[in-house]
């Protein structure tokens, strides 16, 4: 299935009841403060339309960076009714959008059952009681299972059931891998339909910015940050969910040394997640054979050339130090699986 085309329009921090720690939407979504109009929507759907390939799934606008469901009614259902005019025209195919576990509620959901919502985000971050009030995010555990029940249950305006998306973020205050581990098993539990994967980073204006520069939160390292989001990776694929994102999306804004104060900030993160999958696949295959040799080839599909590569070759200097390797080739084989390599001694 081809990714749906999204239109993202941005509401930072609209419709949040208060700022949770790590949170500053502003340089992240590199959108201001002030309401969206509805009907700038059209206008944007117009700028992001121009760009759309031939072979792109469906079209979504997306509501992102605020708590959708936590808006004003009025202000809601006149986003609403602007992007719904956009799918009766028939340039978009439906809205989604992200919201807080806590905003999940029956009227809520009596409300966008009128529209043509097809995707619900909710930002799970975590899913221990302890992590979510060091966060000062404001509701439970308990409260996401809630919303998760109830989404499951739920139906849009045709009748059809939700997509639903769960956020995770790891090294949040309080946070260390065992409790992320467990919040990604108690997540996969809920059947989301995919995931994104979010390392926590400090970004400037945040409370926890103010915590990191006072010595209370020290972020996770990069390092460390990329190998537990690969565990996390791999519990999600086992059991078929989607991950759809690792790591911030990056933007000019991330990219300036003065927004992402610390942590675990990288534009290519998700891509070194792969890298690291890929070179425990290549080191499981060559600690089989406990053969030395001194070449030796590395076929991948033609897609996965630059994951077994890894960042800057990273991965083949690992693989020549660690195994006496003097000439590594990384072949593309089409005929190999997305997510394999194979190896050979030529
Ligand atoms: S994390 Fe979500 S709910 Fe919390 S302040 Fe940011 S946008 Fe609002």
């Amino acid at each position: 299935m081809p990714k749906p085309f999204i239109i993202p329009v941005f509401i930072p921090n609209a419709g949040c009841p208060h700022h949770c720690a790590f949170c500053n939407q502003r340089p992240i979504t590199g959108a201001d403060d002030r309401l969206i109009s509805p009907e700038k929507i059209e206008l944007i759907a117009d700028h992001f339309l121009d760009f759309k390939k031939e072979n792109r799934g469906t079209v979504q606008i997306a509501f992102y960076g605020g708590n959708f469901l936590g808006l004003k009614t009025d202000y809601m259902l006149s986003l609403l009714d602007a992007s719904s005019k956009l799918v009766k025209k028939g340039r978009v195919d439906s809205i989604r959008f992200s919201t807080r576990p806590d905003t999940i509620v029956k009227e809520n959901l009596e409300i966008i059952s009128r529209f043509p919502v097809s995707t619900i985000e909710i930002g799970v971050q975590s899913m221990d009681n302890e992590v979510l009030q060091k966060s000062e995010r404001g509701h439970t555990c308990q409260e996401t299972e809630h919303a998760f029940v109830m989404l499951k249950k739920a139906k849009d305006a045709n009748n059809t059931k939700y997509q639903t998306g769960a956020q995770l973020m790891v090294g949040l205050p309080g946070d260390d891998e065992s409790k992320c581990l467990a919040s990604c098993r108690s997540i996969a539990k809920m059947q989301p339909d995919f995931v994104r994967i979010y390392p926590t980073v400090v970004i400037d204006g945040s409370l926890l910015a103010k915590w990191y520069k006072s010595g209370e939160y020290s972020p996770m390292p990069l390092e460390k940050a990329v190998t537990l989001v690969k565990k996390i990776y791999l519990i999600f694929t086992k059991r078929k969910i989607k991950v759809i994102r690792m790591g911030l999306q990056a933007s000019s804004d991330l990219e300036k040394g003065s927004t992402v104060l610390a942590g675990p900030y990288h534009p290519a993160f998700g891509h070194m997640v792969f890298s690291e999958i890929f070179l425990d696949k290549a080191e499981k295959i060559l600690n089989m054979g406990n053969i030395h040799h001194d070449d030796i080839l590395i076929k991948v599909h033609p897609a996965s050339i630059s994951k077994m590569r890894g960042l800057k070759n990273k991965n083949i200097v690992i693989l020549k130090e660690k195994y006496k390797i003097k000439n590594i080739r990384i072949v593309s084989d089409p005929g190999i699986g997305i997510d394999d390599c194979a190896i050979t001694f030529p």
